[in-house]
Parts: C-alpha cells; structure tokens; sequence
C-alpha cells in the first residue's frame, strides 16, 4: 500500500503526497561554467528530468542559480557539502531547495541561519544520510553501518531542523548495498511521514548501476515507498533521467511514452527479430504515445502472449501478422513490419 507522505513545494512542482514520483539527476559540470551546465540542464529536461541538483562550492556556483534557471522549468536542488555561506548565497540566488548535512554543516549558530533562510523563503530542506556518512555516535551505538544507525543518523537531522519550527523536508538515506538501502527505507517510512528520495549510491556504471538501481528502487517503489528518485549512474546524467523514467514507467507509475515489449526468440522464431526489435525501438521513439507495442517471435504463441499490448507483429516465415490486443487484423511483408506498424501506431489515440 502506498504511503501517503506530506506534500512539499519544491518551485513549481509539488514532491509527496498523491503526487506523481519524481525523477532527479544532477549536473556533472561546475555551475558556474554556465555555458555548458545550460546545455546538460536542458538535455536533461527534454529526457524528462523534473528536479536538477547542482554542487554549490563557490560564490560563483551560487552566482549561476540565478542565470541557469531562466532556461529550465526544473526547479534547482543546491547541494552544500560544508559551509554553510554557500547554503545562504544558494537561496539568495534563487535556489529551489537545498541539501544538506546539518551534522557537518558546523556551528549550531550556521545550521540555525541556514533553516531560517529557507524558511522565510520557504524552500524545503532535504536531508539524510548515506552509508560512508553515518555519525559516530551512531556507529557505536549500533554496531556500524546498518538500516537502525543509518536511520537514526537521518532522523537526528530532520529533528535539528524541527527545532526551528520547520517541517519543509525531504529525507534520504542511500547506501551502495542494495538491501541495506531496502532495508533502511522500510525502517525510515514507519517512522516519518515526510517525502522519502530514494537512490543506491555508487551503485556503479551501465549494467551494474541500473540493475541495483531498478532492483532498490523498484522494490522500495512497489511498497509505496519513495517520492522522488535518482538514478546514480557512473555516466552521462542523461542516462540516469532515462533509466530513473524507466523504472517508473515499468512499475506502472508513470507513463513515459511507447512501451515496448518482445520475446526472448527461441527455435521458432524465423526472422532476425533482434534487428527487427532494435530497428522498430529506433522508428518509434520520436512517437509520444502512452501504449505498448508487442514484437514477437512467433504466430502461434506470439499474439496470445503478447496479449496486453495494444498492437504488435507476430513474425513468420518472410512474413508477420499484425494484431491488436491479441487479434489478429492482417498479414504484411517482412520488409514492410515497420512501415505498416508505424502506420498503426499513428492510427492509434
Ligand atoms: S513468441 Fe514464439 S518465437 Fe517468441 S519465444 Fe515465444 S514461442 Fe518462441
């Protein structure tokens, strides 16, 4: 069952709640190289993108805010490492949210001009922890790193930050083990009602991050755990955008347009539908069109199998049916599969 978190404002979009989940990313350049941090925030958005996080480590990162969000409707997440100057120049330069660590943050005195900053700006605060930053005190008191000293680290901020009256918060906690991450989430949402980011840090590159990404995630998200979502990927940010789009998608979360679903081949199958699969995933993706296209090996099993997809092909020998909703409607040429699935496609609302 879902749980219904609070909901936030984070600039125009609203994070918890009923409200749709979230896929974040971050920038890979320096904010204040605005030339290229414009151009990675835009490519972002136009893959689907609908939070960014930058690094703030300068005057001149906090400077950028300002110019970079004239050409994005994402609203911009300052990340702060340590000093807490940079939390202040971020807000007043138009930062949406901000992320920090309060327990490195240093001073009580920093941390209080800090929460009070976003508050009279109203701007949510995100805070959390991942597995190489669990405090000390927590470490002994729970025999290392584990999903109790993990959320009591977590929680220790979010009620640093209560103690300013302030209840604008989103909480992470990550860690690069994927049950861990499970584990501590489950933990944390029994005893908070305020929006979950979920993420597998370090989680790695290609394969490696994505399956622990779409494994955490994905089973957190089937729990109704989670509002909001990063895939940490040793790539392109991009690639974390699609594969976070994916995730959603796949679970039923979110629509992110032509689904498409084949068969793994086996001795039936008479046609190269790897190539075919690959040349009709290219043809349709300009297409934004909420449905589920079906490529199958076969026609005695293919359609039957394929039966939820709003239309497919079910390759023969030199031939392929085409079908809609598991009927067959006509049989077309191997060389024209795309031309007239494309056709169909277009026909479709
Ligand atoms: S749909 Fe047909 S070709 Fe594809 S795996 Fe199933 S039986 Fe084999």
């Amino acid at each position: 069952m879902t749980k219904v978190t609070k909901q936030i404002k984070c600039g125009d979009l609203y994070v918890g709640g009923n409200n749709k989940i979230t896929v974040q990313s971050m920038l890979n350049t320096k904010l204040s190289d605005i030339d290229n941090s414009i151009k990675q925030l835009e490519l972002l958005e136009l893959n689907g993108c609908d939070i960014i996080r930058a690094s703030i480590d300068s005057e001149d990162d906090a400077k950028a805010i300002n110019i970079v969000k004239n050409h994005t409707k994402m609203p911009l997440v300052a990340d702060i490492q340590f000093d807490y100057k940079m939390a202040l120049h971020a807000v007043k330069n138009g930062a949406d949210a901000i992320r920090i660590n309060p327990c490195y943050i240093g001073s009580e005195d920093n941390v209080a001009k800090v929460i009070n900053v976003c508050k009279d700006n109203n701007i949510p605060i995100r805070v959390g922890v991942n597995s190489g930053s669990v405090k000390k005190e927590y470490l002994e008191k729970y025999n290392g790193v584990n999903k109790l000293s993990l959320v009591e680290s977590a929680l220790e901020q979010v009620r640093i930050v209560e103690k300013y009256n302030y209840e604008n918060i989103v909480i992470s906690i990550k860690a690069s083990d994927v049950r861990l991450t499970y584990d501590a989430n489950i933990e944390l949402s029994k005893r908070t009602d305020y929006p979950i980011h979920l993420g597998i840090t370090e989680s790695g590159s290609e394969e490696d991050g994505i399956i622990k990404s779409s494994m955490g995630l994905g089973s957190l998200l089937l729990m109704g755990i989670g509002d909001t979502i990063r895939v940490s990927l040793t790539e392109d940010p991009v690639r974390e955008v699609i594969m976070g789009r994916k995730i959603l998608q796949y679970l039923g979360l979110r629509p992110y347009g032509i689904e498409v679903v084949s068969c793994p081949t086996c001795g039936r199958t008479k046609v190269d539908l790897i190539n075919i699969v690959k040349d009709v995933k290219k043809a349709i993706s300009p297409i934004k069109k909420d449905i589920k296209v079906a490529i199958m090996g076969c026609a005695v099993n293919g359609p039957g199998e394929a039966r939820e997809a709003d239309i497919g092909i079910a390759s023969g020998n030199g031939e392929a049916l085409l079908f809609k909703k598991g009927e067959i409607i006509t049989k077309v040429k191997e060389s024209e599969i795309i031309k007239v699935l494309l056709e169909e496609i277009n026909k479709l609302n």
